[in-house]
């Protein structure tokens, strides 16, 4: 019987032992998981974020509709992340036992064609590394300096009981993952004071300029207590008392200030299982290259880091390893028109949503293109949910086919998918919804 070993129970560990399963591999599937099953997004990550931003959502409109804070117990908040982290771990846990995977508690260190696993060296007909990756700390060590792994971890009561009271907090990095956390804390916490700093010209450098603006607008529009600085990068960081004493340099002036806590989000690293290893480079069919049998699927291998993507790609490395170990060839591929494809999104309010191209993209590399926005202000969904900020942008070649999706708006996430199916004829969207301002542009 072939044994198939996935190191890492994240999104995409878990996927892969499931679509195994679907697609009928029938010999053992061993699931090895060194922390927590789930991964960074149920634990740490994407579960804990999205329970409390739709606290934070609610705090905002009430505060918008009503001119009045919300007022709220702090353990209630505290209890439906514990719970609805649990409930889908728990839900793991059944799909696996369901697809009869043996799920094991050990860490798996990978050498050329052996797997260790707690010392002990094993053989494999298959192996797919699926160890997700870490945030990057830049060194420091304190208990108030927090990454996504103990903000949404061990710290969360902590922090949002400190936040209650009205503290000053310092969130190093305004890319996605910074953006939603200063986003839900400042929506939620409004006598609390949030200072976001970024060493680029702007918040989410890599975004287009209209939609940086948009949210730099909002952001400031919405939330008092929040700060944006640019051009600026931390010099260090040292305890006082309870607080932190942070020296930065903003377009150029030294500055020290304190905070209670200061936030890292700034960017990840991979976390590979190999020692001596800090780069994993795979082919088209997610094949590590130089080894035999080996695939790799999700944040190790970089690219886009979302756990929809690590899910994606454990489908097509499912079918490859299938194909591989039944004798047939490999022909499933992850090209970067699959990568560009994949739609990002950043739960701020207002939500931001994207795939394909950026205009700024598309002009380095000389695509000819035409762009047409509707701006959300004209959708009648909108003026009813009183969200009318934002706007949708796509981008289009000189055939008419979409080349990139840009949608600043409330509820993108649920929306998003829309263009993508924009060759069929018989899209009929209801109203009044946010959907139906794609008949301006489809
Ligand atoms: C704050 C935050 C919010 C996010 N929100 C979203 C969101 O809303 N939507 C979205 O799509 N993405 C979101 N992401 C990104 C998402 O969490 C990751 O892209 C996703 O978890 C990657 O899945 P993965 O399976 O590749 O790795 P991971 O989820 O990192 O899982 C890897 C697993 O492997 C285990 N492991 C590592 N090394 C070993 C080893 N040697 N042996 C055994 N086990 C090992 C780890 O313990 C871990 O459980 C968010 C991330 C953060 C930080």
């Amino acid at each position: 019987m072939k044994e198939v070993f996935i190191i890492g129970g994240g999104p995409g560990g878990i996927k892969l032992a499931q679509e195994l399963r679907v697609i009928g591999f029938n010999g053992k599937i061993h699931l090895l998981e060194d922390r927590f099953l789930g991964g960074e997004c149920t634990n740490v990550g994407c579960i804990p974020s999205k329970t409390i931003y739709n606290f934070s959502k609610m705090s905002y409109k009430f505060r918008k509709m009503f001119k009045k804070s919300l007022s709220f117990d702090i353990e209630i908040i505290v209890s439906t992340l514990r719970k609805t982290v649990g409930t889908i771990r728990k839900g793991i846990e059944y799909n696996l036992k369901k697809a009869e995977v043996d799920v094991v508690n050990s860490k798996g260190i990978l050498y050329k064609d052996k797997l260790s696993i707690d010392g002990k060296l094993h053989g494999f007909d298959a192996v797919v590394v699926a160890t997700g990756s870490i945030p990057v700390r830049l060194g420091y060590n304190h208990e108030r300096i927090l990454t996504n792994r103990e903000l949404w971890g061990d710290m969360f009561d902590t922090f949002v009981n400190d936040l209650k009271k009205g503290i000053k907090v310092l969130i190093v990095g305004a890319g996605y993952i910074g953006l939603e956390t200063v986003s839900i804390f400042s929506n939620l916490f409004d006598n609390s004071h949030f200072v976001i700093i970024e060493k680029e010209r702007s918040i989410i450098p890599t975004a287009d300029d209209d939609i940086i603006s948009e949210v730099h607008k909002s952001l400031l529009k919405n939330n008092s207590n929040v700060n944006i600085l640019t051009n600026s990068v931390i010099n260090k960081i040292e305890p006082l008392a309870d607080n932190l004493v942070v020296e930065y340099v903003s377009n150029g002036n030294t500055i020290k200030d304190e905070f209670s806590f200061v936030v890292f989000s700034l960017g990840r690293k991979p976390n590979i299982p190999m020692d001596g290893v800090d780069k994993i480079e795979v082919d088209e069919f997610l094949r590590i290259k130089g080894l035999n049998n080996v695939w790799a699927i999700g944040d190790v291998i970089g690219g886009k880091l979302l756990a929809h993507k690590a899910e994606y790609q454990a489908k097509i490395v499912a079918n490859n390893l299938v194909d591989t170990l039944q004798g047939g060839i490999s022909k499933h591929r992850y090209t970067k028109t699959n990568e560009i494809q994949i739609p990002s999104i950043m739960f701020s309010i207002p939500e931001v949503g994207w795939y394909g191209f950026t205009e700024r993209e598309l002009k380095d590399i000389g695509l000819d293109y035409t762009s047409k926005k509707v701006n959300m202000a004209s959708n009648a969904r909108a003026i009813v949910d009183n969200s009318r900020e934002g706007f949708i942008k796509v981008l289009y070649n000189n055939r008419g086919e979409i080349l990139g999706v840009h949608v600043i708006a409330e509820n993108v996430s649920e929306l998003i998918n829309i263009p993508m199916v924009y060759n069929s004829e018989t899209i009929v969207y209801p109203h009044p919804t946010t959907a139906e301002i794609f008949n301006e542009l489809l």
